[in-house]
């Protein structure tokens, strides 16, 4: 077994409307702090030899793309197939011109992204300008836990695992990447996934705002995620407008002392450990 350092940059850490919100003329969404620009969330996984990996494609990913200088793409994993986590799947053609890329995902988003992206699938004269992915398909088998198959996917000597998570009534993937772990959108995570984020340093997970929402952590149940998993270092992402970012830096300050908990922003990096 190799150790191997590679980096996960978030690409966006707002909710589904991205921050600002059209229309919207809150603090937040005319903050001049260009950490309350929030656009839809995303993370590139930047693997150890210029190599590349991205979680979800939202729909501004092409200027996300050129923001953090993507070149390359080895495959894409996604959540689920919310809008805001899949839309900008047509812009990954740039990467598909020499090989399909592929495309790893639960079955039943896998079935939503051939009808959303139907075109893609069809036999056309050759051009045409359509990406062409590898659709690879992660299976949950409901066992006396459930278990994913594959439990493991391999890219470029980078091992992600998917960590099944509850949406709503949902089940989604979280991702974990060596000693890191993404989890976006959630309300519940399973006691079956607390043991496969066991070990886990570092989390990017969910924090929506300070309310409670019936598919997402609010910022105290995401802390007491934060918690159980045991990490050093934790970031809330897929964020609304209701809290600018110094307004969740001291929420967490004062009712998540001590605790190296942060809002996420765009462009944050954040260095992963791993062993091939
Ligand atoms: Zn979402
Ligand atoms: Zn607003
Ligand atoms: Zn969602």
């Amino acid at each position: 077994m190799l150790q191997i350092t590679m980096e996960l940059e978030i690409l966006g850490s707002g909710t589904s409307h991205g921050v600002p919100v059209v229309g919207c003329t809150c603090p937040v969404c005319t903050s001049q702090n260009p950490k309350d620009n929030r656009m839809r969330t995303s993370a590139l996984i930047r693997l150890d030899d210029g190599k590349a990996c991205i979680i979800d494609v939202g729909p501004e990913f092409r200027i996300q793309a050129l923001r953090a200088g993507i070149t390359t793409l080895e495959a894409a994993f996604i959540t689920h197939s919310h809008a805001d986590h899949l839309h900008g799947l047509d812009d990954l053609r740039i990467f598909t011109r020499k090989h399909p890329l592929p495309i790893w995902a639960e079955r039943s988003c896998l079935r939503d992204i051939k009808s959303r992206f139907s075109y893609a699938f069809h036999k056309t004269p050759k051009g045409g300008g359509k990406p062409h992915f590898r659709l690879c398909p992660v299976s949950v088998r409901e066992k006396r836990i459930p278990v994913c198959d594959p439990a493991i996917i391999t890219v470029a000597g980078a091992n992600f695992q998917p960590v099944p998570v509850f949406h709503g009534s949902l089940m989604i993937f979280g991702w974990r990447i060596g000693d890191t772990a993404y989890i976006t959108d959630c309300n519940r995570i399973p006691n079956y996934s607390f043991r496969l984020l066991a070990g886990v340093k570092n989390l990017v997970i969910g924090g929506l705002r300070l309310r409670e929402h019936s598919t997402h952590f609010s910022f105290p149940q995401a802390v007491a995620a934060i918690d159980r998993i045991g990490v050093e270092n934790a970031w809330f992402t897929h964020i609304c407008h209701d809290f600018s970012h110094e307004q969740i830096q001291s929420w967490l300050r004062e009712n998540a002392p001590g605790k190296k908990i942060e809002p996420a922003y765009d462009g944050l990096r954040i260095t992963i450990q791993g062993t091939t």
